[in-house]
């Protein structure tokens, strides 16, 4: 029986020399792009972190295509041949799943073929931080992507303490035999924070899960996790980092001064932008 997929229609020979960033499914094959099918088609060549996993995709694809393996450990004349190789016909550049690049290989070849004048293109597709923000309810409009946490206990909670002063939803990978340590530092760091587990996206038993981190933590000691997951932590909560308040700093600074230099007092002490706090000591000033 036949599983290929029907590639769309694209004539072959259209694709400029080139290196072509594609993403790939991250679970559900459903989710290749008509592009990606079209380029992994077209490619000359196509990098790919491994070939075994790259294979399955094109055999399930119907492609080709001629693989190369880049992974990490790749050598500078690999990456130079692959460069090389671009100059002349357009080369896919994949990795086991998702984007390319997002803590996985890929970002030396940009560099260096970027460098070298050989065009790069991004054929934009699945990304698992990116699903996972989509799906967990946290705040989206400023996220910080940060990768794998550190393995070791200290490790991981300085580099989480690094992070806490970001106005932004966390989002990191993780592994599912390191979850419940991970939630615990993040329970210990920050126990109101908002925290949410994205597991198996795409995929038959995909979840999204978010409470506390201790909650979390509780939940996943009694239900060990299995599967890719995806932890996101939302941004510092009030009662984290109190607001200073102007308004007292204010008051008390125009108990001896003029606005202006009241204004200069509480924007000196607070790092608020002087202009909005004189506005605002005119209007107490008047009050
Ligand atoms: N480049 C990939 C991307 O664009 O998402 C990520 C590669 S990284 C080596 C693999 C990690 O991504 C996994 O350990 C997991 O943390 C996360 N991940 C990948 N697929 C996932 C999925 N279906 N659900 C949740 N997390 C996933």
């Amino acid at each position: 029986m036949n599983h290929a997929m029907e590639l769309p229609s694209l004539p072959s020979g259209t694709l400029e020399p080139g290196i072509y960033i594609v993403a790939t499914p991250i679970g559900n094959l459903g989710d290749i792009t008509l592009r990606a099918i079209a380029v992994l088609a077209g490619a000359g060549l196509i990098a790919c972190e491994d070939t075994r996993v790259a294979g399955k995709l094109l055999k399930h694809l119907g492609i080709k295509s001629r693989l190369q393996r880049l992974d990490d450990h790749a050598s500078p004349e690999v990456r130079a041949r692959i460069i090389d190789e671009a100059r002349h016909r357009p080369v896919a550049l994949v990795s086991d799943a998702g984007t390319p690049l997002i803590s996985d290989p890929g970002y030396r070849l940009v560099r260096e073929a970027r460098a070298a004048g050989v065009t790069v293109t991004s054929i934009p597709g699945p990304c698992a931080a990116i699903a996972a923000l989509a799906m967990a309810g946290l705040p989206s409009d400023r996220f910080l992507f940060a990768g794998f946490l550190p393995v070791k206990d200290k490790a991981r909670t300085d580099a989480l303490a690094a992070l806490a002063g970001i106005e932004a939803t966390l989002v990191f990978y993780e592994t599912a035999p390191r979850l419940e340590r991970s939630l615990l530092a993040i329970a210990d760091l920050w126990p109101e924070r908002e925290v949410a587990v994205a597991r198996e996206i795409t995929k038959l038993h995909e979840e999204c899960r978010s409470g506390t981190a201790a909650a979390l933590a509780e939940h996943y000691a009694a239900h060990p996790p299995r599967g890719e997951i995806a932890l996101l932590i939302g941004p510092p909560v009030a009662a984290e980092a109190p607001l200073p308040d102007t308004d007292a700093l204010l008051k008390a600074a125009l108990a001896e001064a003029g606005p202006g230099k009241a204004a200069g007092i509480v924007a000196k002490a607070t790092g608020i932008e002087r202009a909005s706090l004189y506005a605002r000591a005119l209007e107490l000033k008047g009050e």
